[in-house]
């Protein structure tokens, strides 16, 4: 008997040791992680400058209160902000607070705006998180299931149809668009190029929000340090999370000029949010990412996963799409194969499954012999299936 909740249903695998793109299980069976934690170690696992970060700000300080100034978050938020053109930040645990931040911001600004019924509109089949207000934004109804009465402030639409955006501009209770720039829970949903552009185009005509989620997006793993950033344009509100900490726990809400003065003192905040040591850590973070040439390195590798890929992967004909931005892949099959991620383990790769996609978010470190491994073990599970 587990004295856990049943909410997970882990598979019958424990890991014990980690470094880079490998993982390690208590039978000493050696994994090619292609999944990152779910988007969550792309510098890779035990990086060293990580590792060192961990240890020196743990021997030094690792949590005061947001009551006295925290040196560390202090210059996260400078470097995030200079790295974004973005105004202000509040630092948060997680994907879901971050953007339970950004939506408290957006009725803020609905109140200033006296809108008093403000409404969002959020995509379908987006992903937000598991809170209440982040899981009334999520376009998937398994998320929601059993959770009602839910927020009632968003409306889903299609993603990638600027017309369904713009369908709902006579309606004055609007005050924001919230999108992921690409689809990650989904399935690695990639719209058009120009889609962002047009969505903000609507946001500046309307005097919308334009709230882009980059739980996943964020922190190099499309290749530019935010995925907006391939589109030239200036989100209202931005959030950040899952590559941020490198694993630990960190979220981030971004501010534009418009929101900037709306949380004032007492208006929010969290305990733990920001502390020394996760602060220490993201800074870190976005330093070994600039150090190292993290970006060169994932728009090469993703370059190559698309060129390999369509030369070995697409022979199987149960293929029936590939796709890539920056270190996001996904490789659609023909049908729904139930048990992908339990056969993937027993060939030692960790991948992800959400219907007839196979999900990868490999470490934004992984070098071309490693893409070579990721694509003979592709070739193998999906050249069993057939
Ligand atoms: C994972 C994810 C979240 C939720 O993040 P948590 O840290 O699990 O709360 C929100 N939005 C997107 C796009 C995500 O991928």
């Amino acid at each position: 008997m587990s004295y856990l909740f049943d909410n997970y249903l882990p598979l019958a695998i424990t890991f014990k040791s980690a470094q880079g793109c490998w993982l390690t299980d208590t039978q000493d069976k050696q994994y090619l992680d292609a999944l990152s934690g779910v988007g969550v170690v792309g510098l890779g696992h035990c990086h060293p400058a990580i590792t060192h970060a961990i240890t020196q700000q743990a021997q030094t300080l690792v949590h005061t209160s947001n009551w006295y100034r925290i040196e560390h978050q202090e210059s996260l938020a400078k470097k995030l902000c200079q790295s974004s053109k973005m105004k202000k930040v509040f630092f948060a645990n997680s994907g879901a607070e971050a953007n339970e931040a950004a939506i408290k911001l957006t009725r803020l600004y609905a109140k200033k705006h006296q809108i008093n019924a403000p409404i969002i509109l959020t995509a379908n089949h987006s992903f937000h998180g598991r809170t209440m207000a982040t899981l009334s934004a999520t376009g998937t109804l398994k998320v929601q299931q059993g959770f009602s009465p839910l927020l009632p402030e968003f409306i889903h639409v299609d993603f990638d149809d600027i017309d369904a955006i713009k369908a709902h501009q006579a309606n004055s209770n609007i005050v924001g668009v919230m999108l992921e720039p690409i689809l990650g829970e989904a399935g690695v949903i990639i719209p058009a190029d120009n889609y962002l552009n047009k969505v903000q185009e609507v946001c500046h005509k309307n005097n919308w929000l334009l709230i882009l989620d980059e739980v996943q997006t964020g922190a190099g793993r499309t290749g530019k340090l935010f995925a907006y950033q391939h589109n030239n344009i200036s989100p209202d509100i931005l959030t950040c999370a899952k590559g941020l900490g490198n694993g630990l726990p960190i979220g981030a809400c971004l501010g534009g000029a418009k929101v900037a003065d709306l949380f004032t003192p007492g208006t929010h905040g969290s305990t733990y949010g920001g502390n020394p040591l996760c602060s220490r850590v993201a800074l870190s973070v976005l330093e070994t990412i600039e150090t190292e040439n993290i970006l060169d390195n994932v728009n090469t590798q993703s370059i190559y996963f698309l060129s390999q890929a369509s030369l070995v992967l697409a022979k199987n004909t149960i293929v029936k799409d590939i796709r890539a931005k920056g270190l996001m892949l996904a490789i659609s099959l023909d049908k729904i194969y139930p048990d992908l991620i339990k056969q993937a383990l027993d060939i030692g790769l960790l991948i992800n499954a959400n219907g007839v996609h196979i999900r990868l978010l490999p470490p934004l470190i992984i070098n071309q012999n490693e893409m070579d491994i990721l694509i003979e073990k592709l070739n193998q599970l999906i050249g069993s299936l057939s």
